[in-house]
């Protein structure tokens, strides 16, 4: 199969977990499950996830954690608008209410949108994607989407969808785990962020940026990070 981000059929077998097959590509250095599993399979794993105690154990300090990044997010744009897609339980978008942006929250995952309602009953919340958002007229100055890429089989009609989205002058925040960061080089298939099928996509700063530049965003930069995970800002 072809690199999902350059195409290249130039790849090698980097090795298996939970019985997938990883492969590296030769030229952009993305490391990327093959063959990709049936949409079946993945919307099962989708529903199971967020009932984990360990995730839920987390939502105190991701509220932080986002109430943080979306502060230093809106000193690079004078609109108010935001956006973030794979919003979960909506976290970022009641951290970017508080910080006074008008804020909504998009995820495929309708028991994950349930819960936003449930926990934040003001917020604006959806079960949609974002390609199927970028075909109305809304668009947005803060595009916000932690840890969702790594987990699609079609990121370029994804980014394609964020760059629709979002207004000119606007920047988009984006996170992944990092496979090119020092604190995991060793025994990377070992590494809890690699795990197929929820993770299909495993990126480094070049093949993301390769990926972003392929649809038009302009200014791409990487903030620094002693936890191996991308912080990727870019503009339009
Ligand atoms: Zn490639």
């Amino acid at each position: 199969m072809a690199c999902p981000i350059c195409q290249s059929t130039k790849s090698s077998l980097a090795g298996s977990k939970h019985g997938h097959k990883l492969y590296r590509c030769a030229d952009c250095s993305l490391l990327y499950v093959s063959p990709a599993p049936v949409d079946g399979e993945l919307i099962h794993y989708y529903q199971d996830y967020h009932k984990t105690s360990q995730y839920i154990r987390k939502i105190k300090s991701k509220q932080r954690r986002a109430k943080k990044r979306i502060w230093s997010l809106q000193r690079l744009t004078l609109g108010k608008k935001f956006i973030d897609v794979g919003c979960n339980e909506g976290y970022a978008v009641a951290a970017a209410r508080s910080l006074g942006l008008e804020a909504c929250g998009i995820d495929v995952n309708e028991a994950s949108i349930g819960l936003a309602h449930q926990q934040y009953p003001m917020g604006d919340f959806r079960a949609t994607n974002a390609q199927a958002l970028a075909t109305t007229d809304e668009r947005f100055d803060i595009i916000y989407c932690s840890d969702v890429i790594e987990q699609l089989s079609d990121p370029h009609s994804f980014i394609a969808a964020l760059y629709t989205l979002l207004n000119k002058g606007g920047v988009l925040f984006l996170t992944t785990p990092d496979i090119g960061h020092f604190s995991v080089q060793k025994n990377l298939l070992d590494w809890t962020a690699v795990r197929p099928p929820e993770h299909l996509l495993y990126f480094s700063k070049a093949p993301l940026q390769q990926l972003l530049e392929m649809h038009q965003f302009n200014q791409i930069s990487f903030r620094p990070n002693l936890k191996p995970t991308l912080k990727l800002i870019a503009r339009k």
